[in-house]
């Protein structure tokens, strides 16, 4: 007889449901969280939220392991044994946070840029950059700088916004859909919703990429680029296109600078800069008067050629001319570049074809009539259909800045920004640089015992804006906003460690740090970096950096190396702010933002970072964390998210403000907001009107919108900056011009590297190693199942991916006589290191590639010693510097991108070798094991959860009544 299983056809799930936003990843999905007998029984995707629409993907779902997690920190900690050793002891919190201010408050009363505060990828800063604001430290910044601010401040200096939190696809029209370089996790529900809108209309997907993995997998067309080469076909891509004549005149003219006149006067301090009238308005050429005029002057015809003189010398012609100058030379030809590029001639002409046979003949109309700033009537929204998105592959090189302006000048000259089908921002963008706040942290702008006179980063407009000295030196850590780095919107995070360790520009006393693992995998160079944070002044035995605060939720590498830390919670258990004041999770066509908020009560001593730093900076007697009376302005970071205003009714939740809670934008702080919040589902949103949906920087309509919800305080209508002219005021600096002049061993690189039009050039490291020696090309990316160095701590997610193998092409198999599972080394100017190989079809043939921040240090992360991402899962790290090999001169640059200071990453050039038959399957380099820091046992060897509700437990249950 065959036995039936029992189906339970309708199980009971959960007592009670709870929403709210999953921090699995950064995309900030809503979340339906069901909870059983006290504890998350399932985690369900909220079909109401706009992000995510109900779709939940792996990590998501895994937030259950993540919030069990054995690698949990549980109390406060104070270090005892030796720096790195992993020896701590518990202690409360009062002692912990007095400790703190022990440490804090004597900084801030003699010189507060002895803080370094820095964190990793956290959701909060909004408030972190306030709270070092108010502290006076101008050393702040978040993981930008190591990401992706080539592609942010590329967006921002050319669009005024970019791709991902600032800007989507318009999904629901456009025809061809390009990603170039974007990594399998990234912007993960929102670009499969999108992606799968465009399989179902048939529409096309391209994918520019040296590995076809994630996306690419499902793309139409795979143009696997040599790394760092995507500049170079973008800009040959733009010449097809000129020399077609397949770009959009009436889009160039009308929305972008391209028709601004350009001063030509070689060798004069107004080179290159626009030519103004005496208020300062840019001028155009008028093509029916063949005379200047404002380029606000709606009645104004504008040239794209011609000439005007300078009264004092040169002349001046439309910005466009010089595009036409730039970009239709054989130097961009694509039988020039190809080789290069690593793509034929024949399918980069085939690529500007299909760009244009989408863009110029599939135009998209919607029926909806608009208003432009300057008052004119249109009676329909026009459009071409061709959307792109990008992200780190591009961006993570030493030219990355340019590739990401060229980019964004392909989209403009297809006019495929901000018209439908083409890419739209979402709010509060687009944002140009002069709408953002200048950064602070010049001599005269910090004080001790006072706030820095302005947010620590922001958008410099040229060379005037820096944070440097009188001398011209840096005045930040990391030196950020210097010549080094002058427009480091991020700041360069990758180097705050070894220049606090050199003293360069000064040590620091405090280095505090959250959610940043850079004793792993977020440093270059971790062996040295790790070396760093233990080394001591050979007089005094003490660290250089003397202190070093933490804060974590899990037992990370970078725990080992803190002196104190506090324990942060889950995010389950905590309040935040998905806030238009800082990363948006806004939709072209709405403003929305979000909450978490604790679904479920922490069973450890630990607390919410947030709320750890505003009772820090109550202590501190940091202005606007404390009342007249000197007590805390807040109880906690709830508390904070609904009564701090950072000017009046601006606070970081948009919706359900007023005391009435029916305001949206603006508004009085309500007492009932995170009630109202969670009553609607962990988020609000509403919608844009229709008329200002599209063409947003000159949509009048949506100006006027934007002033009511708060992003600006007056309409500020631009056209977009295809010619850079800020980047042309510090190559004018370079050329001996103005008061403000880089020191003489960059001046070359400015003049080189800070072109007004987008550029390329070859990448920093490729051309510092011979290329014989170093033939390949190395990259990491993050996989789909996985979320920085989280992911592989997460009991169900370590079963996707257990360790990470360097993934080969099968021409460099079959050159190396490799096979799956064999072992290679794989060398670079900098280190060597022994990994497995895997072997696969599409990757570029002299590329190679891992899964970044899957190999773990022994025992961190509470992990078996023997688990596989210790002995067979290995950091492509060890590899990268963060610095350029030794130039001629001995000096050493960063390697950065030199305009953004966005490290260099996937600069990174190897040679490989078998290794040994009888070498060890393991990874190398391995280092010691470290203690379980947080103090409890070893898990067991097997982690269930769950299994109490499951029909077999029930069985069991059954089973042992009956006996
Ligand atoms: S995409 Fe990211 S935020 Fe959304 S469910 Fe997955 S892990 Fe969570």
């Amino acid at each position: 007889m065959t036995v039936q299983p029992k189906v339970d056809t309708a199980p009971h799930v959960s007592d009670e449901v709870r929403q709210t936003t999953c921090y699995m990843c950064a995309c900030r999905c809503g979340i339906n969280v069901h909870l059983r007998d006290g504890k998350i029984r399932y985690i369900e995707g909220n079909r109401d939220h706009p992000v995510n629409q109900g779709v939940l993907c792996a990590k998501g779902s895994a937030g259950i392991m993540q919030h069990y997690s054995p690698a949990r920190l549980r109390a406060p900690l104070r270090r005892v044994g030796p720096r790195g050793s992993g020896q701590f002891e518990e202690i409360s919190w009062e002692e912990a946070l007095q400790t703190a201010t022990d440490w804090l408050a004597p900084i801030r009363k003699s010189d507060p840029r002895r803080l370094a505060f820095f964190t990793g990828r956290d959701q909060s800063q909004a408030l972190t950059g306030w709270w070092a604001q108010q502290f006076g430290t101008p050393n702040f910044a978040a993981h930008g700088g190591f990401c992706s601010v080539n592609m942010a401040a590329g967006g921002i200096y050319t669009l005024g916004g970019a791709f991902w939190e600032f800007g989507s696809p318009d999904w629901d029209l456009t025809e061809l859909f390009i990603l170039f370089g974007v990594a399998e996790d990234h912007d993960s529900n929102p670009i499969k919703i999108g992606l799968g809108k465009l399989k179902t209309r048939g529409a096309r997907v391209i994918s520019v990429n040296p590995v076809q993995t994630g996306y690419a997998a499902i793309s139409d067309d795979w143009y696997g680029v040599t790394p760092g080469t995507d500049g170079l076909l973008i800009l040959s891509l733009v010449r097809e296109l000129m020399r077609a004549g397949k770009v959009d005149i009436d889009y160039l003219s009308r929305y972008t600078n391209a028709p601004w006149l350009v001063i030509r006067n070689p060798g004069k301090a107004n080179d290159g800069l626009f030519l103004r009238d005496d208020d300062g308005t840019p001028l155009v050429l008028d093509r029916v008067t063949g005379k200047t005029a404002p380029h606000s002057d709606a009645a104004v015809r504008v040239a794209l050629q011609g000439e005007v003189k300078v009264k004092g010398g040169g002349i001046a012609v439309p910005a466009f001319t010089l595009m036409a100058e730039a970009y239709l030379t054989d130097d961009y030809a694509p039988e020039t570049v190809a080789p290069k590029v690593g793509i034929t001639a024949a399918r980069i002409r085939q690529l500007a074809a299909d760009l244009a046979r989408a863009a110029f003949e599939k135009e998209v109309v919607i029926e909806q009539p608009w208003t432009d700033w300057k008052g004119e009537k249109h009676d329909r929204m026009v459009g071409r259909p061709v959307s792109m998105h990008a992200m780190r592959g591009i961006s993570a090189h030493s030219n990355g800045f340019q590739t990401c302006r060229a980019l964004h000048m392909l989209q403009l000259l297809l006019g495929s920004v901000e018209a439908p089908g083409g890419f739209r921002f979402k709010p509060p963008y687009p944002k140009p640089p002069h709408v953002h706040p200048k950064p602070a942290g010049r001599p005269d702008q910090v004080a001790p015992e006072t706030p820095l006179a302005g947010a620590p980063l922001g958008y410099v407009l040229g060379p005037e804006d820096l944070i440097i000295g009188d001398d011209g030196s840096p005045q930040r850590i990391d030196k950020s906003y210097s010549w080094d780095a002058p427009m480091s919107a991020h700041g360069m995070m990758h180097m705050v460690i070894s220049n606090a360790v050199a003293g360069d520009p000064y040590p620091v006393d405090v280095l505090f740090m959250y959610m940043a693992n850079m004793a792993w995998n977020s440093s270059m160079n971790t062996r040295g970096v790790m070396e760093m944070l233990t080394e001591t002044d050979p007089e005094t035995g003490a660290y250089k950096i003397p202190r070093l605060i933490y804060s974590d939720a899990y037992s990370s590498e970078m725990v080992a190396y803190a002196d104190l830390v506090l324990p942060d919670t889950t995010y389950l258990e905590r309040h935040d702010a998905i806030s238009l004041l800082d990363r948006p999770i806004c939709e072209a066509d709405a403003v929305a933002d979000a909450i978490r908020w604790p679904v479920v009560e922490p069973d450890r001593d630990v607390r919410c970072f947030q709320s750890v730093l505003l009772d820090l900076g109550a202590r501190l007697g940091l202005p606007g964390m404390v009342d007249e009376d000197g007590k805390p302005k807040y109880e906690d970071y709830g508390d904070y998210i609904v009564n701090h205003e950072r000017k009046p009714g601006i606070g970081p939740l948009a919706g359900f403000r007023g005391a009435d809670g029916a305001a949206e934008g603006r508004g009085a702080p309500n007492a009932e907001q995170l009630d109202a919040y969670i009553a609607n589902g962990a988020f609000w949103h509403t919608e844009i009107p229709a008329e200002a949906r599209y063409f947003k920087p000159a949509n009048a309509a949506y100006q006027q919108f934007a002033v009511e919800m708060g992003f600006y305080d007056a309409p500020q209508p631009y056209a977009f900056q295809i010619y850079a002219e800020v980047l042309q005021k510090f190559r004018l600096a370079a050329e001996g011009h103005g008061d403000q002049q880089p020191p003489d061993h960059l001046r070359k690189r400015i003049q080189t590297c800070f072109t007004p039009l987008p550029s390329w050039y070859p990448p920093f490291e490729g051309s510092a190693v011979d290329d014989e020696a170093y033939p390949l090309h190395a990259l990491t990316q993050r996989p789909m199942a996985m979320y920085h160095s989280w992911g592989s701590q997460n009991a169900w997610l370590r079963q996707i991916h257990g360790h990470n193998p360097m993934f080969i092409s099968q021409a460099l198999a079959a050159e190396h006589d490799l096979t799956d599972g064999d072992w290679i080394w794989v060398t670079s100017h900098h280190g060597r290191i022994r990994v497995p190989v895997a072997v696969m079809a599409g990757v570029n043939d002299r590329t190679i590639w891992t899964w970044n921040a899957i190999g773990k240090r022994k025992g961190a992360w509470q992990l078996d010693p023997e688990a596989p991402e210790a002995k067979k899962g290995f950091l492509l790290n060890h590899l990268i510097h963060e610095l350029l090999p030794p130039k001629g001169d001995g000096m050493r640059w960063s390697n950065s991108d030199p305009i953004t200071g966005q490290a260099a990453w996937f600069d990174l050039r190897v040679q490989i070798e078998k290794a040994a038959a009888d070498e060890p399957a393991e990874s190398w380099p391995q280092f010691d094991t470290l203690p379980r820091m947080n103090g409890e046992d070893a898990p067991e060897a097997t982690l269930r959860y769950g299994i109490e509700w499951t029909s077999r437990a029930q069985d069991t249950a059954d089973k042992g009544d009956k006996s």
